[in-house]
């Protein structure tokens, strides 16, 4: 009887042991578990792969090529947006087909947060063609980025305040990269002559470039692309390249070539020809991997390409 007992006990300390084990180990497995972090660019979704490091499974909605201002939620979006922790937009009506699912999202308790909510309002650039308030493409401000950067870096670290640390540091080597990639875009552009500094492309995405960087900037269709362009813009664009010589007009990645080539046949019309100066990556970044693929890379690859072209 005894033996039984003390064999019973055994057992029981055995047990004991194993299950405060599996509790402590399942304990460790939740401390280290990642978040889960879903944006709709690529552009925020590179900010928050820099700042999140290995803390993060991170989502990007909109792959390359992707048009932000046309884009709609697929189901399978919106189940992911259940599942996250966060969830990052740009705001400003970039993606102008989605507020409702940032409200639901919002209703159901999910952290939903615009990059672009604490930038001072006088730093924001208002459209002439009625679209919001203000113009939604900041990233082409590399300091207004830097901006977005910074309420990604408050929103992690305010959500999971014991690696705090860990996002300060990754968020610190981040902007330092911007910094020097701001700095290179001021140098780059100075190699076009002033009076060359004209951009012009499919729709209105780079205001903040020009305004930023110094360039005349002029687009066939407005801020959005969800209204079509129409004869008399590029009537209108047509006439301007022909008079003022401009060497060079570019497409974007995330729209149709169609109205681009449609106005170098117009400028052609008018006896003089203008190049197609390349692609540049607009509201999307470069393919998952690539150089272009990355908010830096997208960046020096537009620049390099209007400066190359303009000079
Ligand atoms: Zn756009």
């Amino acid at each position: 009887m005894k033996r039984l007992i003390s064999l019973l006990i055994t057992v029981i300390i055995v047990f004991g042991v194993i299950f405060s084990l599996i509790l402590f180990n399942n304990k460790s497995v939740n401390s280290n578990s990642n978040l889960n972090i879903v944006s709709t660019t690529g552009m925020i979704n590179d900010i928050v792969i820099n700042i999140a490091g290995d803390k993060a499974e991170t989502i990007s909605l909109m792959g390359s090529g992707v048009d932000p201002h046309l884009y709609k939620a697929s189901e399978s979006d919106v189940s992911k947006m259940e599942n996250a922790n966060i969830i990052f937009h740009n705001g400003l009506h970039l993606e102008g087909k989605m507020a409702e699912v940032f409200e639901n999202m919002k209703k159901l308790g999910k952290t939903t947060v615009e990059v672009s909510e604490d930038i001072p309002e006088n730093m924001l650039l208002e459209p002439d063609d009625g679209y919001g308030t203000h113009d939604p493409h900041i990233w082409f401000n590399v300091n207004l980025w830097i901006m977005a950067s910074e309420k990604v870096y408050e929103t992690l670290s305010d959500y999971d305040k014991k690696n705090s640390e860990y996002y300060k540091k990754n968020y610190e080597n981040y902007i330092r990269s911007l910094n020097e990639l701001n700095d290179y875009v001021i140098k780059k552009v100075k190699e076009v002559p002033e009076d060359k500094r004209v951009l012009i492309t499919a729709h209105d995405a780079f205001n903040y470039f020009g305004n930023a960087y110094g360039f005349s900037v002029k687009g066939i269709q407005g801020i959005s692309t969800s209204s079509e362009a129409g004869t008399k813009d590029i009537i209108e664009l047509a006439d301007y390249i022909a008079k003022n010589k401009i060497k060079a007009i570019f497409i974007e990645s995330s729209i149709p070539k169609r109205n681009i080539q449609a106005l170098q046949e117009a400028v052609k019309s008018r006896g003089f020809n203008v190049e197609i100066g390349g692609e540049l990556f607009s509201d999307a970044m470069g393919d998952a991997g690539s150089f272009e693929g990355t908010y830096y890379g997208m960046v020096k690859h537009n620049v390099d390409t209007i400066v190359n072209a303009l000079k």
